[in-house]
């Protein structure tokens, strides 16, 4: 736990938002910094969660505890909407609270002893649970942001946020986050592709976070939403998911992880039923009323609709903050398959810059940094605010950065 660095960064954030409301009392701050949603959730999904939640009330309704795994018409319903045509299974899908607590899960799973790689930068859960596990080992090894026994893939402009794999050690698990957090930079098919036959040359395990699959844009040369679009990767990939930015669940807890019959050990056992003992041993299975709240987002055409429009709406503010940044001359990044948007500040360090655009704007943003080494001179820009704020930021942004 000593060893644990990152835990600092939306704390932080925080703290100098509320000093800086101290210092302008008057000012109104406007947040597109932490990645959360900010929209109503459509009624047609609430609506079934109430309905639900009352007949827990009555002798007819009331449930108790259900699979550990899931209810078995939610794993239905992401097994064939999510994933059409990629052949996963229902068996295969197991429901949880959330794709956060399935990495603490996963890395329970693989435990001290294994090594990981991850994105340089990346979504700071993958390397705190590992460092949590021990992953780390014991003497302090850490360097310059980094710890020594965690494979850092950077990923920036220059390499099209694609590791070159021939200089990539082999690691027992790879983090693999596409539409990535916080660069917003989607996979193509072909880097997936080059994924996928590393992890088997390799015999490494991908965990793949889709958190953002909704955002990737369906029209032209359509990226991939799962990496079971890509051939193969049934026998290397786990998948993990979640509602919360795709239905707004982020309160609401719920998500999902992939792990297909084909992944096998080494000694060839299942790596799925060892996931299954982890889940039936330190969850419970994820809230029934959350779960009747994620079948109302998949299992009719107006339920997937009412979702999708919220995400457009999103994804609507990311087109203005990407034609803002582009306006005033500036390198900016992601944005076209995820709510966030990446821009580069060459010459300067990222909380340099955060600190600057809050002291002048009153806009909260994200320093690059936190994500990780490689995010050194960017900040991350987040959608998820209502249109009228996120004008009104881009307006502030414009009269400061012009
Ligand atoms: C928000 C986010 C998560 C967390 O999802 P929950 O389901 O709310 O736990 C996971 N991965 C990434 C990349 C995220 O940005």
């Amino acid at each position: 736990m000593e060893k644990l660095r990152n835990g600092y960064l939306f704390p932080e954030i925080s703290m100098r938002r509320e000093a800086h409301q101290k210092k302008y009392p008057d000012a109104k701050v406007i947040s597109l910094g932490i990645g959360d949603t900010t929209e109503p959730i459509p009624s047609i999904i609430t609506s079934a969660m109430s309905e639900y939640a009352l007949g827990l009330s009555t002798p007819e309704g009331y449930q108790g505890y259900g699979p550990e795994q899931g209810q078995k018409s939610l794993r239905k319903a992401i097994a064939e909407k999510v994933y059409p045509n990629m052949g996963i299974r229902d068996t295969e899908v197991f429901i949880s609270d959330g794709a956060q607590c399935d990495i603490a899960r996963l890395q329970m799973l693989f435990g001290r002893d294994v090594t990981i790689a991850v994105q340089d930068p990346t979504f700071p859960g993958y390397v705190d649970s590992g460092v949590i596990m021990g992953q780390t080992g014991g003497a302090d090894e850490s360097s310059g942001g980094r710890y020594s026994r965690i494979e850092y893939m950077r990923c920036a402009p220059e390499n099209a946020f694609f590791p070159d794999l021939a200089t990539v050690p082999r690691t027992d698990v790879i983090f693999f986050c596409s539409p990535n957090n916080p660069t917003g930079h989607a996979a193509s098919r072909e880097q997936l592709r080059q994924l996928v036959d590393f992890a088997r040359g390799n015999g490494s395990i991908v965990v793949f976070d889709s958190a953002y699959a909704s955002y990737v844009s369906a029209d032209g040369d359509k990226k991939p939403r799962s990496i079971y679009e890509v051939p193969g990767a049934r026998e290397v990939a786990i998948e993990i998911s979640s509602f919360s930015k795709f239905a707004g669940f982020t309160g609401v807890r719920l998500g999902w992880a992939v792990v297909p019959d084909e992944l096998l050990y080494a000694d060839g056992t299942r790596v799925a039923r060892d996931f299954d003992r982890v889940v039936c041993t330190s969850f419970n299975g994820a809230s029934s009323v959350a779960q009747v709240g994620g079948l109302a987002c998949l299992a009719t055409e107006e339920g997937r609709d009412a979702v999708r429009r919220v995400v457009g709406k999103y994804k609507d503010n990311t087109r203005v903050l990407v034609d803002t940044f582009r306006a005033l001359g500036k390198e900016v990044y992601g944005g076209d398959d995820s709510p966030y948007v990446w821009v580069r500040f060459p010459g300067q360090r990222s909380w340099e810059v955060f600190a600057e655009i809050l002291e002048k704007t009153h806009v909260i943003t994200v320093p690059g940094s936190g994500f990780g080494p490689g995010g050194e001179g960017f900040i991350r820009v987040s959608a998820f605010n209502s249109r009228e704020r996120v004008v009104e930021a881009c307006a502030r942004l414009t009269s400061f950065l012009a």
